[in-house]
């Protein structure tokens, strides 16, 4: 008999997920660990979404949509796309999250042996989506201050590249890039005739400014964002994907034959979403992060977020995987930088938690860091 392992493909086998896994094996001995590794909101999804979600599966809205997504949601969007973004050739299609959109996006865009190139650290998923759409990942290093260097950008450029991937504000360090670094790296894509890949899930948390989007410098610019962070839907599986139209059209074929659509109950109560306001969590998040900023400073060498709700602190001591497997032994769980990257120096936290936690979090850092 064969090996039931032999099925499977070396694309798969080229997706090495063991890294978190590891972490979460030693987790599991924990009784109420303080959780400061989690990427997502912990607020619950707002009363009047959850409610139009709901009369959506009362009324039988339980088929199949457009692929694209259902017109009422679609227009919506596109229309205050439009505003932001007046590029006569800039279409909306609604995809299955972020993530959804952004596996689609790389396989209708890259070749076998095309280059992507990624900056360092990265959203895990980015190096793996990579792989399975057949590329191969090149990585920008941004450390120490997480900041784009368009040098190490050319320098990086070979006749193979294919694809840029940005992410700002970004996971996990938070950094949010200003205006300049936006523009320059937009024209330089432009100038190249590279495609522009901008991940903008966090562009609702931004901190220090306001949220600025490649696209406008560049009008090829694809763009990812969802409802996922900004309403606390992560398990809901709504996201949005705009960009040149002969690209979200490929996509769009893909997306028919893959995803099929996003949840169409969902898709209903993302029109009830689109217009609520989320200002009042993100306030609450601006103040969470200076209070665990201002806690953490004296002690450990860290970047201040601009922005989403992670922080990327310097281990105070030893690697990345020895300080978060020690702070795993004192009940908190936190992610090796490692995941996010080759270099195993640094940590992630996310300061999504409520007051309580994350007090109780900033007590047995302040304690870890003095060892
Ligand atoms: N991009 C980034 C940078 C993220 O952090 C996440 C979620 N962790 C995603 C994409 C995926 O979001 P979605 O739930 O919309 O698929």
């Amino acid at each position: 008999m064969k090996n039931a392992s032999d099925y499977i493909s070396s694309r798969a086998l080229g997706v090495d997920a063991s890294g978190i896994r590891k972490v979460f094996e030693l987790t599991k001995s924990l009784k109420d660990p303080v959780n400061l590794s989690i990427g997502q909101p912990h607020f619950d999804v707002p009363e009047p979404i959850k409610a139009a979600a709901k009369a959506a599966i009362d009324r039988g809205a339980s088929g199949y949509t457009i692929t694209q997504g259902i017109p009422e949601l679609r227009q919506k969007i596109q229309a205050s796309i439009r505003k932001r973004l007046p590029h006569p050739d800039r279409e909306v299609m609604v995809t299955s999250g972020t993530s959804g959109g952004l596996t689609v996006a790389l396989c209708c865009t890259v070749n076998p042996g095309d280059e992507v190139i990624l900056f360092e650290p990265y959203f895990v998923s980015y190096p793996h989506l990579v792989h399975l759409a057949g590329g191969q990942p090149v990585i920008v290093d941004t450390y120490p201050d997480f900041r784009i260097d368009l040098n190490k950008v050319r320098a990086a450029l070979t006749p193979r590249t294919k694809v840029i991937i940005v992410n700002s504000p970004g996971n996990p360090t938070g950094v949010l890039y200003s205006r300049e670094e936006l523009r320059d790296l937009a024209l330089l894509a432009q100038d190249r005739g590279i495609l522009l890949l901008s991940d903008e899930i966090y562009s609702a948390y931004c901190y220090d400014g306001d949220f600025c989007s490649p696209a406008e410098f560049n009008e090829d610019v694809l763009v990812f964002d969802g409802f996922s962070k900004a309403y606390g839907m992560t398990g809901w599986r709504l996201g949005y994907a705009h960009g040149p139209r002969a690209v979200i059209e490929e996509m769009t074929k893909l997306q028919q034959f893959t995803f099929v659509c996003a949840p169409s109950m969902v898709q209903h109560a993302g029109i009830v979403a689109w217009d609520f306001d989320y200002s009042p969590h993100v306030a609450d998040y601006h103040r969470k992060r200076d209070r665990l900023y201002e806690a953490l400073k004296s002690q450990y060498e860290l970047t201040k977020p601009g922005g989403a709700f992670y922080m990327f602190p310097k281990a105070p001591w030893g690697t990345g995987t020895e300080f978060v497997t020690e702070a795993i032994r004192n009940n908190l769980l936190i992610i090796p930088g490692k995941t996010f990257s080759k270099r195993d120096s640094h940590f992630r936290l996310s300061f999504s938690v409520d007051d309580t936690t994350l007090d109780r979090g900033i007590d047995i850092l302040r304690r870890l860091a003095k060892r």
